[in-house]
């Protein structure tokens, strides 16, 4: 089969694969018919490369029609539409039960210390063959892929694999009290959903980012905005959005930007560099050094009013970060964390997709794309460019 794989620094290819197979008699078989790009897949262009190995098949937002089950598998058939979560998790261990899915407690990864495995994710996530490709092995099958009804296009749906999820949790954990103020760091696809799904609840949201279409994009969903350029020209995120909230600071804050923000040029050096090493250097490195680019996240540690909410959707995944621990500690500030546990919300956010479309899914994506042409979208994609904000591939 094709599929997306990973064969260096800033190269991804479209290349001929073997088909996967059941290996377990609790595995699926699907056959994808949409799978999305994410800004997580970014870090594996540049930041992550030392975990990867040429060949890896990249992807973690997958749908399609399940083509084959295993033996022992009572809940799919043949022919069931389904959209496959980016955690792999088996839904029994001690973890899963506690819905903390990005934990799973049968799929983590002792070798380096991480949680629970992720669909094309590198070797710091288990190495598993993702679904920017023609067919996936899904495991845990009775638990994993959500079966979704046979109406609507793929678009409906397909974002329950990873940004509906992430960014209903970014919300939750956020914890915007009634009518409050959230500020959403990044208008990319997390920080775009995160807002339109604060302006649902009644939240007042101002998003910042530096991508005119982007803001344009949450703006038309009733956010306010700021762009990130001119903020910082004149002083700073927090002090624009003190301006707009009295002099005090939004409630709650959702960092949907991660370890690659603009405007932190010694790790951006740090990152590049790094990326080019031998793995055996650059590996331990990574896993004891500051690797991040802090910006997004100093911004909501100084915008956030006192006593309020800090929500770190993206990814960072450096160990010796500086961050400012007496400004926190002096503005009494709550942290919350984490991968999405992704089935933990599917169930409450298929329901709120079958009739209505609350969240504008179905006009999300930017860019429809065959996967032979993967290598130019992550490149425009990374680079923010032709309006590209949410591709979805049809194999
Ligand atoms: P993206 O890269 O498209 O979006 C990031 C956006 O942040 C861009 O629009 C960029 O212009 C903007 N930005 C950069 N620096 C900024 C700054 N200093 N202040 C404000 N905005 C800034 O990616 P995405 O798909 O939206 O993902 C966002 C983050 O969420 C990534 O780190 C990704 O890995 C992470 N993520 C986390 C989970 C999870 O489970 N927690 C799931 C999916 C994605
Ligand atoms: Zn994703
Ligand atoms: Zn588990």
């Amino acid at each position: 089969m094709k599929a997306v794989t990973w064969q260096g620094v800033h190269d991804m290819r479209v290349t001929e694969v073997p088909d996967p197979v059941l290996q377990e008699p609790t595995d699926a078989i699907i056959k994808i018919t949409s799978t999305g790009l994410c800004g997580s897949d970014l870090h594996l262009y540049e930041t992550l490369a030392p975990f990867m190995e040429a060949g890896d098949v990249v992807g973690h937002e997958p749908m399609g029609i399940v083509e084959e089950v295993g033996p022992a598998v009572t809940s799919l058939r043949p022919g069931d539409r389904v959209v496959v979560p980016f955690n792999v998790s088996c839904g029994s261990c001690w973890m899963c039960e506690r819905q903390l899915y990005s934990q799973c407690e049968t799929t983590q990864n002792h070798e380096h210390g991480t949680g629970a495995s992720f669909f094309g994710y590198s070797k710091l996530y288990g190495q598993v063959p993702g679904g920017q490709a023609e067919y996936l092995r899904v495991p845990f099958a009775d638990f994993l892929p959500v079966k979704v009804p046979h109406e609507h296009a793929d678009d409906r749906f397909l974002f329950l694999s990873d940004v509906l999820p992430t960014a209903w949790q970014g919300v939750q954990y956020a914890d915007v009290p009634d009518g409050g103020t959230l500020l959403v760091l990044g208008a990319g696809p997390i920080g775009d959903m995160a807002a339109r799904m604060g302006v649902r609840q009644g939240y007042r949201v101002i998003s910042v980012d530096r991508v005119p279409e982007r803001l344009a994009r949450v703006e038309a969903f009733g956010a306010e905005t700021v762009h990130l350029d001119e903020a910082e020209q004149a002083g700073g995120v927090g002090d624009a959005v003190r301006d707009l909230t009295g002099g005090r600071g939004p409630d709650s804050v959702i960092d949907a930007v991660g370890m690659e923000a603009h405007g932190s040029p010694g790790a951006s050096l740090v990152q590049k560099v790094t990326g080019m090493l031998p793995d055996a250097v650059a590996e331990p490195m990574i896993k004891k050094a500051g690797i991040d680019r802090l910006a997004a996240l100093h911004s909501a540690v100084d915008a956030v009013r006192r006593g309020g909410t800090i929500s770190i959707s993206g990814v960072y995944g450096g160990a010796a970060d500086p961050m400012p621990m007496m400004q926190l500690f002096d503005k009494q500030v709550q942290v919350r964390m984490g991968q999405a546990n992704v089935r933990r919300w599917t169930d409450e956010l298929l329901a709120m997709l079958v009739e209505d479309d609350p969240f504008g899914v179905d006009a999300f994506a930017t860019h429809h794309l065959r996967l032979d042409e993967a290598p130019n979208a992550y490149e425009h994609f990374q680079k923010k460019e032709e309006g590209m904000v949410k591709v979805v591939f049809q194999p």
